[in-house]
């Protein structure tokens, strides 16, 4: 019994990777990314860059333009104090150009941990024999969005799947349309989940367009490592994630199959940051140069620790807080409009500095073992969860603490459902133009959270925000303004979903 199911699996793994999938977009045999080149790039960036030369960078991206390779390897460079300072003042003003002063909130969704893959850093890999291992039934899903949407309040979720064949893309398909099924009764209104975003592994294009088709808001694939000898060391040859070029290309069939709103990552600490930020860069060119839309998203998370990990205190890549800083400055310049993601991996001091140096997103309430919204787990389940959480401050406490730094935290999710999406999007954001919907449903749908789902404390630290909110619509955007008031009279009366 046993055997077949191991044979089963085996035969299921061999036939995931569609090789004309990746061999048409190679060019001359080869990928998008050359090593030696990147590494070469890095290697003749001057010592430290000249300050002129630096300023001409940084006002290139305040016009919010994409800053080619070259000069993300000599920002990378850059030691000095005072124009670190000046990087990080620029950072933020393209923050708040192309953002303003929103935090868009979302919360990870774990619907499984059962993996063929033997990352050597995931606590979900198959090797590890501590692992408690469990996929989330119809019935178990509805009691985590009921926690997650009608307690919790989020709109939003990114909902994660290992590789294997419980988790394949039939249950992605049944999963995202349970998750959109539940709708729960809250104070004044109603909650429900009306975006999920997915991380999954790399799926060849007919089953990406099943999870396109089922109403999915960014596809997520990181690539880890782009660092080639590092990658072969981690993941194994005879796993499907060995794969280098399955995973890399992945982005390029989501975009095939109609998935146009994209999210690449790498996870920092494998290998040179300094590699694997020009490669990010590279990664989102290449997208744009093939296939018209850059990188929607960009998430950098760094390694923390997990459950029979190989990789241990001494591994010589770690990256320091500075670094990481200077990573989060580095993508904000280089790609002025997309969006970048930091997670509760990280801790909560440096996921609050994070804000003024130019991210877009943060979960928040984030529970990440299997089940463990509703199971109410308190403190972290190692042998449940892919790694330990840095961050686990409640919404709530995130959302007073992002409206005492000035930033409203929105629920926003009608980007996606209005059409905005892909090249669209990423042109909107460019002209700024998307910012004028973006502010008038941050302020709708942060008002609807306030009501529904707020402590005492955390609305009385709202209102005045709320209150600055509406005369900057009444200043900035004149003709919305009779529109909007319509819309958030009618939310405090309890309607709910409203957007613009
Ligand atoms: N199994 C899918 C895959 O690998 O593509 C889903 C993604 S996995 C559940 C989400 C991401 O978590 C991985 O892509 C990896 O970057 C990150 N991750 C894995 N182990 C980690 C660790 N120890 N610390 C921080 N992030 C980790
Ligand atoms: Fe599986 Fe993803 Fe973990 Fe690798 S990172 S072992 S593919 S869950």
């Amino acid at each position: 019994m046993v055997t077949n199911t191991m044979e089963s699996i085996r035969s299921w793994q061999k036939e995931r990777v569609k090789e004309d999938e990746i061999t048409r977009y190679l060019d001359h045999g080869r990928d998008f990314i050359d090593d030696n080149a990147l590494e070469t790039l890095l290697a003749r960036a001057p010592g430290e860059p000249e300050p002129a030369r630096v300023r001409e960078i940084l006002a290139k991206s305040l016009s919010v333009k994409d800053l080619s390779l070259e000069e993300v390897a000599l920002l990378i460079n850059v030691r000095d104090p005072d124009i670190l300072e000046e990087m990080r003042e620029t950072a933020f003003k393209v923050k708040l150009k192309i953002y303003d002063n929103r935090i868009v909130t979302f919360a990870p969704f774990y619907l499984g941990n059962y993996c063929v893959n033997r990352c050597t850093y995931c606590g979900f890999n198959s090797d590890n024999r501590e692992a408690r291992r469990r996929v989330l039934d119809e019935e178990a899903i509805k009691a985590e969005v009921v926690e997650l949407a009608g307690k919790i309040g989020h709109k939003r979720l990114i909902a994660v799947y290992g590789e294997h064949p419980k988790n394949d893309v039939d249950y992605i398909v049944r999963s995202l349309e349970t998750i959109y099924s539940v709708r729960v009764p809250t104070r004044h209104g109603h909650g429900s989940i009306r975006r999920v975003n997915v991380n999954a592994p790399p799926f060849p294009v007919a089953d990406l367009k099943r999870i396109g088709e089922a109403g999915i808001g960014t596809y997520q694939v990181f690539q880890e490592t782009y660092h080639r000898k590092t990658y072969a060391r981690l993941h194994p040859a005879d796993t499907i994630k060995g794969n280098y070029r399955w995973r890399l290309y992945c982005m390029h069939r989501s975009l095939e199959a109609g998935i146009d709103d994209v999210g690449i990552g790498a996870l920092f600490g494998l290998y040179d940051w300094r590699f694997e930020l020009l490669a990010l860069v590279k990664h989102s060119q290449e997208l744009e140069q093939r296939l018209g839309i850059g990188a929607h998203t960009i998430s950098f998370p760094r390694l923390v620790p997990a459950l029979n990990s190989v990789i241990t205190p001494d591994w010589p890549h770690l990256v320091s807080d500075e670094d990481f800083r200077k990573i989060m400055l580095v993508i904000r310049l280089a790609v002025p409009y997309t969006g970048m993601i930091i997670t509760a991996r990280e801790k909560a001091a440096i996921r609050n500095e994070a804000v003024r140096l130019g991210i877009t997103q943060m979960d928040a309430s984030s529970r990440i073992a299997i089940g463990g919204y509703s199971d109410h787990v308190t403190g972290q389940a190692e042998d449940r969860q892919q790694f330990i959480l840095g961050d686990t401050r409640s919404l709530d406490t995130l959302v007073r603490d992002l409206a005492a730094m000035g930033h409203i935290t929105s629920f926003c999710t009608a980007g996606y459902r209005c059409g905005r999406t892909g090249k669209c999007i990423m042109d909107l954001l460019r002209s700024g133009a998307e910012g004028k919907f973006c502010k008038l449903n941050a302020v709708l749908t942060f008002q609807e959270w306030l009501d529904d789902f707020a402590g005492e404390e955390t609305r009385r630290l709202a209102q005045p925000l709320i209150e600055r909110e509406v005369a900057d619509i009444r200043a900035k955007n004149p003709k919305a303004l009779d529109i909007f008031l319509e819309y958030h009279a009618r939310i405090k009366k309890g309607e709910r979903d409203l957007y613009l």
